[in-house]
């Protein structure tokens, strides 16, 4: 009784986003009341999301019944049906669909809003696709499943390095126990978790040297002792500069490049022309803060290197994030203590329904992105329009959006409308109403993280995830949802039930069912004792042999997959395809350079713009530029501006401040959602991209080094 007034408190994982820290949910009669992090965990942090936990999970926008589209599409026309009538027409539909067009011509999209959640990652995420892409339809027979990895992250964090040095981000870590931290094109303090920036913060106060390479000097890159901001989209040219100045100053571990490096000669050459006043009129970067900068990365031993999808959005890419991994490998800062490191393997065992795609026809995107395909084995979503729109290279008639939005995260709005307008059937699984679900035949409600049980599992550790609260109306877990679709379809013996999950993931481990039950902050294992330099000692292959994962043995600088696919196998630089050196007759026209998809801390991407207590933070859009653009504009902080590219216009409101080049702006993105205020669900920044301008090897999108205007409106 006394529980029930002052509320029960349930240690368990935060709800709000895959990140999973590790929270104290206070629950009164059944309702979440509040939610504190668990100072005694790790993992015990809450940002300002998690602390809107019980906003966001009671919002009177969240979907609460299955609903059925009763109008024409593009409106809000829809009723209630029951969870059987409509899965049992959902699978009706789709087996009608791959009758008469063949399985390949469904298609899924999954974003972050349902994956990530360690549960349905393992049983649901297809192998090597960066883990969001669902595995849901290859029984089915349709090898065409994509997600928001066709246009974040595993450029960066899986394919970049896996043909360079055969190891992808979830086998890297960074030891900020070092005495220089470069951090480039990221922002750990709007990183979920936190957590990262907290501990950049500690090595700051030890004093450890911080290089932040970015146009704004923001978030993480406000703590730096050296801020270098240069023109989105140069990076590449930037790394190359730095390795010019590196390898003349004889700053590169010969020993290491000759013994253990595939291309070092080459690159040697390649490089040579790239000196610090060229690199200043391509980056905008001063030829001496160019020089402090190598000077710092090749003399300050160890040094470790942060980066992220920042540098990721240009024409190079895949080739950018090569060339900063041979910095840190030429300048002897891999795998050492305080630098770049390979990590031992898990001490839990990872189980996971590996499911292989079907291979009668090969994914939508294939040919065009081989490497992409190869390392992501899913469709490149970029090239769905043209499957949809012009039956290329084969039809697609029907598309699952699971937690995604696709109309606000990815380029050319109008493009993804048309596409949608011309879909046969379309299914939305998610918590809100998105601007897809306009389009969609059935929206299905789903849980938040806490009306579900599942776990958070890490290299060293488990963690139950303690369902805090009863699923809110008939919304039922992501995970049943996919598993009911694939018990229409007839496969669902493929996975593990809802109920099985947890003994499913200890399955094999030396870890009892009870003890996690009975350690809420997480069974702890003893971690695999840490060995440096592991491709000397054979710890990288998987024949036990020395050197590294690649087809060569070697680090891989001229990349053998990129040689093979006929992309250039050096790390080469190439200027953006929009761009005052490219297309100089535009900039005359649109003066600015256009960046977008900066993280903000208070909202997850698209998610949560619909927030009362999130939207205190930043009620409006903003457009951050510099005060001396601002001024020669007649602009002021604060004012309603248009932001406009050759492609379109959106209003914004002006965030005029020195911490940000000159010359860039940086544009919010996230809006253009159904349930946000006036202000964002108008400002879709994707009316602003091009989706055809793309990096040649990913075919990821290029959300920054795109150019635009700025007025006053
Ligand atoms: S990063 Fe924030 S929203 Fe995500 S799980 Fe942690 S506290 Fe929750």
């Amino acid at each position: 009784m006394e529980s029930q007034k002052i509320g029960k408190r349930i240690q368990t994982l935060c709800g709000i986003c895959p990140s999973g820290c590790s929270v104290t949910a206070v629950v009164k009669e059944g309702r979440l009341e509040r939610v504190l992090p668990n100072p005694d965990s790790a993992r015990g942090v809450l940002c300002v999301r998690g602390a809107a936990s019980k906003e966001i999970v009671y919002s009177p926008r969240r979907l609460l019944k299955p609903l059925k589209r009763v109008g024409p599409k593009g409106e809000e026309c829809f009723e209630p049906v029951t969870w059987d009538v409509a899965l049992d027409d959902i699978a009706k539909r789709l087996l009608k669909i791959r009758e008469k067009y063949g399985a390949p011509a469904v298609a899924m999209y999954a974003g972050r809003g349902g994956y990530f959640e360690d549960g349905i990652k393992d049983v649901f995420a297809v192998e090597c696709s960066g883990e969001v892409s669902s595995n849901l339809l290859y029984p089915f027979g349709s090898p065409n499943t994509a997600s928001c990895s066709s246009v974040c992250y595993i450029s960066q964090g899986y394919i970049a390095p896996m043909i360079t040095l055969g190891l992808h981000e979830e086998h890297l870590k960074r030891d900020l126990n070092t005495n220089l931290i470069v951090i480039w094109g990221a922002n750990p303090l709007a990183s979920t978790p936190p957590s990262t920036y907290k501990r950049i913060l500690d090595a700051k106060r030890r004093g450890v040297k911080i290089v932040a390479i970015d146009p704004r000097r923001s978030g993480a890159a406000s703590l730096a002792d050296l801020w270098v901001p240069l023109r989105p989209g140069t990076d590449g040219a930037l790394a190359l500069g730095i390795l010019n100045i590196l390898i003349s100053e004889d700053s590169v571990d010969e020993e290491f490049a000759r013994k253990w490096c595939r291309g070092y000669g080459d690159l040697k050459n390649y490089v040579r022309s790239f000196e610090p006043e060229k690199v200043e009129q391509i980056t905008w970067v001063p030829a001496s803060k160019i020089k402090e900068l190598a000077w710092l990365i090749g003399k300050v031993k160890p040094a470790t290197f942060i980066f992220s999808s920042g540098i990721e959005y240009s024409n190079c890419g895949v080739q950018t994030v090569r060339a900063i991994y041979t910095i840190c490998a030429l300048t002897g800062n891999f795998d050492i203590k305080g630098g770049l490191v390979a990590k031992m393997p898990p001490g839990i065992k990872r189980n996971r329904v590996i499911l292989e795609p079907p291979n009668q026809v090969k994914p939508i995107g294939a040919n065009r992105y081989p490497v992409f395909h190869k390392y992501s084995r899913c469709m490149q979503v970029m090239e769905l329009p043209r499957a949809v729109l012009r039956d290329e290279p084969y039809p697609v008639k029907a598309l699952i959006v699971h937690g995604a939005s696709m109309l606000t995260s990815l380029p050319g709005t109008d493009l993804w409308r048309r596409v949608f307008e011309k879909l046969e059937f379309m299914i939305v699984i998610d918590r809100f109403l998105t601007s897809d679900c306009l389009y969609a035949d059935y929206i299905l409600p789903a849980t938040t993280f806490y009306e579900i049980e599942s776990y958070k599992r890490g290299d060293n550790f488990i963690q139950i995830r303690k369902r805090a609260i009863e699923p809110l109306g008939e919304c039922r877990s992501d995970y049943s949802i996919c598993y009911s679709i694939a018990e229409r379809l007839g496969y669902s013996h493929l996975y593990p039930r809802e109920e099985e999950l947890i003994d499913f993931a200890l399955r094999g481990t030396d870890i009892d069912r009870l003890e996690p039950e009975s350690e809420p902050l997480g069974v702890v294992v003893e971690g695999v004792p840490m060995k440096y330099r592991k491709y000397e000692l054979g710890l990288l292959r998987e024949d036990g042999k020395q050197g590294f994962e690649t087809p060569s043995g070697k680090f891989e600088i001229a990349s053998t997959v990129l040689e093979e696919n006929g992309y250039d196998p050096l790390p080469v630089y190439i200027e953006p395809k929009e761009g005052p050196i490219t297309t100089p007759e535009l900039y005359k026209r649109y003066p600015l350079i256009f960046n977008s998809g900066a993280r903000l801390p208070y909202f997850f991407r698209s998610q949560h713009i619909n927030t009362p207590q999130l939207l205190r933070f930043q009620p409006k859009p903003q457009v951050v530029m510099h005060p001396d653009d601002a001024a020669s504009r007649g602009i002021e902080d604060g004012d309603e501006v248009y932001v406009s590219t050759a492609r379109g216009r959106i209003k914004l409101w002006a965030k005029v401040t020195p911490e940000i080049l000159k010359g860039v702006v940086e544009v919010n993105a996230g809006g253009g959602g159904l349930t946000q205020p006036k202000e964002w669900r108008e400002a879709n920044v994707n009316l602003l991209t091009d989706p055809d301008n793309r990096d040649p090897i990913t075919g990821f999108p290029v959300y920054k080094a795109l150019l635009c205007q700025v007025e006053k409106a």
